[in-house]
């Protein structure tokens, strides 16, 4: 397997190369790619081909798009181009007019993506609470809607009786197994297909006590007139040949605290140029790999680095991907 510190090569030419071919084969994860700017871009289109899921979300309208004050478009023509055959092919979904900060939540899109970009541009960082000295830990465990990187982490936070943990990994059923052992009176492990029988998944979870609800994928975290969460609807799902789709079927589950095990970033080698400029002003830290201190949350481009010049900008996009993706793959 490729060491993710190959991924990245800080000494790259900045020369354009244009991006080309058809997507990989589906690998069943869904990347949030939030800003439809150079990086973002770059890296929808380089993730998709190989062939991850991915949704592009951006704070303008369809019809603002090119109104940028500096470029008519945010990415070139034929970047443009592959861009489109790749929305058309359903590899890309783009939803415009959702502001991250305003109308699009970390913790949500955290909950229904594997991974997330940032390239938001020179906005947000400090709205995001994402610079370096924040730690690495909890994302909004204040409310209760948690995405919990490891089992120990469960142990700063005061149990909820009843919870939901979102996932099929071995990191997934031990922490909802964990949380019955910590006191939890109810915890469910919901999942978009079932767990395979007898495996040692199901059967930790039997041992422990977990309800296991296969089948279902999570729409919306549902909230009292407090703002602490209540339940989570889902999106009932079946088998199509060999793909598991929705079937337009809903349910609800009552919890107070939703959980989501994702890797805890692995200690990368830093890209000194990357590392070095994103320690200048309000901008979101990342390591050479373009992690944030945020396990599953990457960032690129004006947002991480000052003084980019487009071709500097869609680099990281492109080499965020594929990071992305070798974290996704590992
Ligand atoms: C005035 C000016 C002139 C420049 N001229 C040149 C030049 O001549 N040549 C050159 O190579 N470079 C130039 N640059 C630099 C270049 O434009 C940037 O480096 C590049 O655009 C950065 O790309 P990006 O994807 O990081 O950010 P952006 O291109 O800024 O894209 C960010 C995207 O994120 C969206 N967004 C922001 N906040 C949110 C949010 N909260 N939720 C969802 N979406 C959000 C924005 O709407 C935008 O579409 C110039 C920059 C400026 C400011």
């Amino acid at each position: 397997m490729t060491a993710i510190t190959d991924v990245l090569d800080s000494s790259a030419s900045e020369e354009y190369v244009p991006l080309a071919g058809e997507p990989a084969a589906p690998t069943g994860k869904q990347v949030a790619v939030v800003g439809a700017g150079v990086a973002g871009m770059a890296c929808a289109i380089r993730l998709a081909l190989l062939g991850n899921g991915v949704v592009l979300y951006e704070a303008r309208a369809p019809e603002r798009m090119g109104a940028h004050l500096h470029e008519p478009a945010p990415a070139s023509a034929s970047d443009q181009a592959l861009f489109e055959r790749l929305a058309a092919q359903g590899r890309i979904r783009c939803e415009y007019g959702r502001r991250l900060g305003v109308d699009l939540e970390l913790a949500d899109l955290h909950l229904w993506h594997d991974a997330i970009f940032l390239g938001i541009g020179l906005a947000s960082s400090r709205v995001l609470a994402l610079s370096g000295s924040d730690p690495a830990g909890l994302v909004d465990a204040g409310r209760r809607l948690a995405a919990v990187y490891a089992l120990d982490d469960l142990l700063a936070l005061p149990v909820p009786q009843r919870a939901i943990v979102i996932g099929a990994s071995r990191g997934a059923v031990g922490m909802a197994a964990r949380l019955k052992q910590l006191g939890a009176q109810d915890v469910t492990l919901a999942l978009r297909h079932a767990l395979a029988p007898d495996g040692p998944e199901e059967e930790v979870a039997r041992a422990c006590f977990v309800r296991v609800r296969g089948w279902v994928a999570p729409l919306e975290v549902l909230r009292d007139v407090r703002g602490a969460v209540e339940s989570v609807r889902f999106e009932q799902t079946r088998l199509l040949g060999d793909r598991v789709v929705d079937t337009g079927g809903f349910t609800e589950i009552a919890a107070h605290a939703v959980f989501k095990a994702v890797g805890r970033a692995a200690g990368a080698e830093r890209d000194t140029q990357v590392a070095q400029q994103s320690r200048e002003g309000d901008r979101i830290e990342v390591d050479g790999c373009f992690r944030t201190a945020l396990p599953g949350i990457y960032a690129g481009g004006d947002c991480v680095a000052a003084r980019l010049e487009r071709t500097q900008a869609r680099r990281h996009g492109l080499q965020a991907a594929q990071a992305i993706h070798a974290d996704l793959q590992a």
